[in-house]
C-alpha cells in the first residue's frame, strides 16, 4: 500500500509528488505518456518534428511515434493542445509564471472588483494563495525575464499607451511589465552570442536565446537536467521527486512509471483506495492500492478518468467550465531587425484585468508562418470578413499568403516581424466541458468528448 499515488506527470502532478517526497511519504508518479530522458538525442529544433499535432514527438500520445495519437472527439473546429510524457504540457509552454489577478478571488474589494467574472470568483482569498506562490516561485525558481531587442521594441510601444510599468508582482490595474517566467537567466555567454561553440555548459548557464521554448528546452548543451533552462516539470519538479532522499532530510524518492495510463480509480465507502493502469508497451494491467490518489491528468483526461471510474458527480460539474481564451496574432512588420526569433517565447506583456492581455510573442519560423496564414479577419488581398481592424493600409487585413508571406519571410524578414499576441480574459463556460464520447471507446476506455 502506497501513502500517495499522482495520476499524470504534467504541470501539476510532479509538484505535489514533489513536496510529499520531500516529506518522506511514499510516492507513486503514474505517467500515460513517454520519458524523453535523452533530450538532445530524442529531439530536435525542427518544428514539425517537434509539435506536429498528430506524430511530432511532443503530442497526446504513445512514445512510439508509429503508433497513432490517442483519440479526442471534438466535434466543433477546434483543437486540444496538450501532452503526454513527462512534463506533460510544459513541455512546451513558454514558463511564464504570473500571479492570477486578486479580483477573481472571494473577498475582494479593491476599485476593479467589478472587472472580472465575477459569478465564478474562486472561494478562497487571493491572500491564503500568496505563500503558495511565494513557495512555488522560490522553487522553480521565477524571476523577472531577460529582455532582448523584441522586448525593447514592445516596450517602445507600451511607452506610447499611458499606462504604468507594473513592478509588483500583483497586478490591479492596466499596465505593461516584463514577463515573471521560471526560466533560468542567462549566465556567462548565454544571451551573448550565437556562437555554439561558447553556448556550452558551464561556459554559459541557463538561457541562450535559442527561441525554441516550444520544441522543449534541452539548453544549454552539456549541461545536466536540472540545469535546463526552461523549468518545465520535466526539468525541475521531476527530477527533485526521484531525487528527494538525497536533498531533503527524511525525504524519500518517489517512484516513477511511464507508458501507464491509468483507467481507473478504485474506491471504497466513498473514498480512493488505488488505481488500475495499463502499460502500453505490453497491453497488460496493474493494480496497485494507496491511501491517497492525487488526479493530475490535465483537464481533459481527469473528468475522463472521473466519468470512466463511475465516480459521482451530483451537481453535474465534473469536467464543466474550461474556460474562453480567445487568441489573436498582431504582426508589425520592421524595416530592421527586431529579434523575433531570439530569447523567451514571451517575455513582455500588457495586463487590462478582466478585459484581457498583450502579450509580446517570439516565434520560430513555421509557427510564425502559421501565425501569419491563421486568423478569421480574412485573407488579405482577397476578401475582408468585416472582422479585421481598419487602418491606414491598402486592402484588407487578415491572413497573409501566396508570394506575399514568402517574401515576409525569408532574407532574415522573420526576424523583422513583431508578434502582438492578443488575449481576452478567462471567463468560465458551464458550456465547455468534457463528457464520455459515443464514439467507440480505446484501449483506456470511452473516449472524451470536448
Ligand atoms: C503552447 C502553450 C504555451 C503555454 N504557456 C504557458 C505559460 O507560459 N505559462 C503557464 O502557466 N502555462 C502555460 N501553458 C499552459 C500549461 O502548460 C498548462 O496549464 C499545464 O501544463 C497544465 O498542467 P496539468 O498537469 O493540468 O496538465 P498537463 O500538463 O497536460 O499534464 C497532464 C499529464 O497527465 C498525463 N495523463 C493524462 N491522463 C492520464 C492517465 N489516465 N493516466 C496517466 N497519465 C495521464 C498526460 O499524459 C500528461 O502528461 C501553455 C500551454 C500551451 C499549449
Amino acid at each position: 500500500m502506497r501513502d500517495v499515488i499522482v495520476v499524470g506527470a504534467g504541470g501539476g502532478g510532479p509538484v505535489a509528488a514533489k513536496e510529499l517526497a520531500e516529506r518522506g511519504l511514499d510516492v507513486l508518479l503514474l505517467e500515460a505518456g513517454p520519458r524523453h530522458a535523452r533530450p538532445r538525442e530524442e529531439w530536435t529544433h525542427y518544428e514539425n518534428d517537434a509539435n506536429h499535432p498528430l506524430t511530432g514527438f511532443f503530442r497526446f500520445g504513445p512514445a512510439d511515434r508509429a503508433k497513432s495519437a490517442w483519440f479526442r472527439e471534438t466535434p466543433q473546429s477546434s483543437f486540444v493542445m496538450q501532452l503526454s510524457g513527462v512534463g506533460g504540457t510544459t513541455q512546451h509552454y513558454y514558463a511564464n509564471s504570473p500571479r492570477a489577478y486578486p479580483g477573481v478571488f472571494s473577498g475582494y474589494s479593491g476599485p476593479d472588483a467589478g472587472a472580472y467574472d465575477t459569478g465564478h470568483r474562486f472561494p478562497f482569498r487571493y491572500a491564503e494563495l500568496v505563500p503558495y506562490y511565494e513557495w512555488v516561485e522560490a522553487t522553480l525558481p521565477v524571476r523577472t525575464a531577460a529582455m532582448g531587442t523584441k522586448e525593447e521594441v514592445y516596450f517602445q510601444g507600451c511607452e506610447t499607451l499611458g499606462i504604468p510599468v507594473q513592478t509588483a508582482l500583483t497586478t490591479t490595474g492596466d499596465s505593461y511589465r516584463p514577463q515573471q517566467n521560471a526560466i533560468l537567466q542567462p549566465g556567462g555567454h548565454a544571451g551573448r552570442t550565437a556562437d555554439p561553440r561558447l553556448l556550452v555548459f558551464p561556459r554559459s548557464t541557463g538561457c541562450t536565446f535559442c527561441g525554441h521554448c516550444a520544441q522543449g528546452c534541452m539548453q544549454p548543451v552539456r549541461a545536466p537536467r536540472n540545469q535546463f533552462a526552461k523549468r518545465s516539470t520535466d526539468n525541475s519538479y521531476v527530477p527533485m521527486a526521484l531525487t528527494a532522499d538525497a536533498w531533503s532530510p527524511g525525504g524519500r524518492a518517489a517512484e516513477l512509471i511511464t507508458d501507464a495510463f491509468v483507467t481507473r480509480i478504485h474506491t471504497e465507502a466513498g473514498a480512493a483506495t488505488g488505481v488500475t493502469w495499463r502499460t502500453g508497451a505490453t497491453g497488460e494491467s496493474h493494480r496497485e492500492d494507496a491511501r491517497v490518489v492525487v488526479l493530475s491528468g490535465g483537464c481533459t483526461e481527469s473528468p475522463r478518468l472521473w466519468h470512466n471510474s463511475g465516480l459521482p458527480d451530483p451537481n453535474g460539474w465534473v469536467g464543466r467550465g474550461l474556460t474562453d481564451h480567445h487568441l489573436d496574432f498582431v504582426v508589425g512588420v520592421f524595416d530592421r531587425d527586431v529579434g523575433n526569433s531570439r530569447g523567451a517565447g514571451s517575455a513582455a506583456r500588457c495586463d487590462f484585468p478582466g478585459r484581457g492581455a498583450l502579450e509580446q510573442a517570439g516565434l520560430p519560423p513555421a509557427l510564425q508562418a502559421l501565425v501569419l496564414s491563421t486568423s478569421d479577419s480574412g485573407i488579405r488581398g482577397a476578401y475582408a470578413n468585416g472582422r479585421g481592424l481598419q487602418g491606414p493600409w491598402d486592402g484588407p487585413t487578415g491572413r497573409v499568403f501566396g508570394p506575399e508571406l514568402a517574401e515576409l519571410m525569408q532574407d532574415g524578414g522573420h526576424d523583422r516581424l513583431l508578434n502582438v499576441l492578443v488575449f481576452t480574459d478567462d471567463d468560465v463556460e458551464p458550456g465547455n466541458r468534457i463528457l464520455p464520447s459515443a464514439f467507440p471507446a480505446d484501449a483506456h476506455g470511452p473516449v472524451p468528448k470536448v
